[in-house]
């Protein structure tokens, strides 16, 4: 089956009884999740809780092993499944910028798109131009990444991520390793982002954000997705007692 027939009525994503281990410690233990096209899905969840493994099972970045994951109705668990080209639909942006240092900001927009979207260099640039826009750093294309703050990397990040064009964007703490002053400004992009319809998968302490701007809020705990609700619903009146006691310590 050719990997472009995409269902649009198909979640953007599918997760089905996941199962990760890593050697004997079991993290994630049969997590069930569906995200449908638009939405904007929050995770929070104490430190060690599987977060990070849920997100990099997504995109394959961890190999699950058991359950199934669906993206936009293709299961990416199947060996014939093309991975790669799934791969190109999903954005990710992680704690750290990982931004290429030796290259500037147009560099670094530009690289996967020549090498993976086989874009031309005229082309490649101009989107690169477009996201950098997009994110409010068009005076920053020359620039270096060493030269940003913490805030503008992430916003590189970002635009990067968007310049593949994918269909839906991960999150893992985007926020969670700036300086206080710059939260916000990465903030206000990833919520132009869901304003204009984004699927985002957002793993996040922010909870302000989570709030405002999620269509749903998870809360994880020792591999189980413990509440799934209206973010409303899950901060204000949490059902469970491992949420509660999250809750009374981050709030
Ligand atoms: P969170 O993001 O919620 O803090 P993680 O998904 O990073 O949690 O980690 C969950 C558990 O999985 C932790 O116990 C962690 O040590 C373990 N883990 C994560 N990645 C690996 C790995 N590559 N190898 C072994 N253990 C890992
Ligand atoms: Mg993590």
């Amino acid at each position: 089956m050719s990997t472009d027939l995409i269902d649009i009525h198909a979640p953007a994503i599918e997760i089905q009884s996941l199962v990760k281990t890593f050697g004997e410690n079991e993290v994630l233990k049969g997590i069930d999740l569906t995200v449908m096209p638009g939405e904007v899905v929050c995770v929070i969840g104490p430190s060690g809780s599987g977060k990070s493994t849920l997100l990099r099972s997504v995109n394959l970045l961890e190999e699950p092993t058991g359950g199934r994951i669906l993206i936009e109705g293709i299961d990416v668990t199947d060996p014939e499944t093309d991975i790669d080209r799934v791969r190109t639909r999903i954005g990710m942006v992680f704690q750290g910028f990982n931004l290429f240092p030796h290259l500037d900001v147009l560099g670094n927009l530009t690289v996967a798109q020549r090498r993976v979207k086989k874009r031309s260099k005229a082309e490649a640039e101009k989107i690169g131009h477009e996201m950098l826009e997009r994110v409010g750093l068009a005076h920053k294309a020359d620039a270096y990444p060493g030269h940003l703050s913490g805030g503008q990397q992430q916003r590189v990040a970002i635009a990067r991520a968007l310049c593949m064009k994918p269909d839906m964007m991960l999150f893992d703490e985007p926020t969670s390793a700036l300086d206080p002053e710059l939260v916000g400004e990465v903030l206000q992009v990833m919520r132009d982002l869901a304003d204009e319809g984004m699927t985002m998968l957002v793993v996040t302490h922010e909870m302000g954000f989570a709030r405002e701007v999620g269509s749903r809020l998870i809360f994880m705990d020792g591999g189980h997705i413990v509440e799934d609700g209206d973010p409303r619903e899950v901060l204000g009146n949490p059902q469970h007692q491992r949420t509660q006691d999250f809750l009374s310590r981050v709030l």
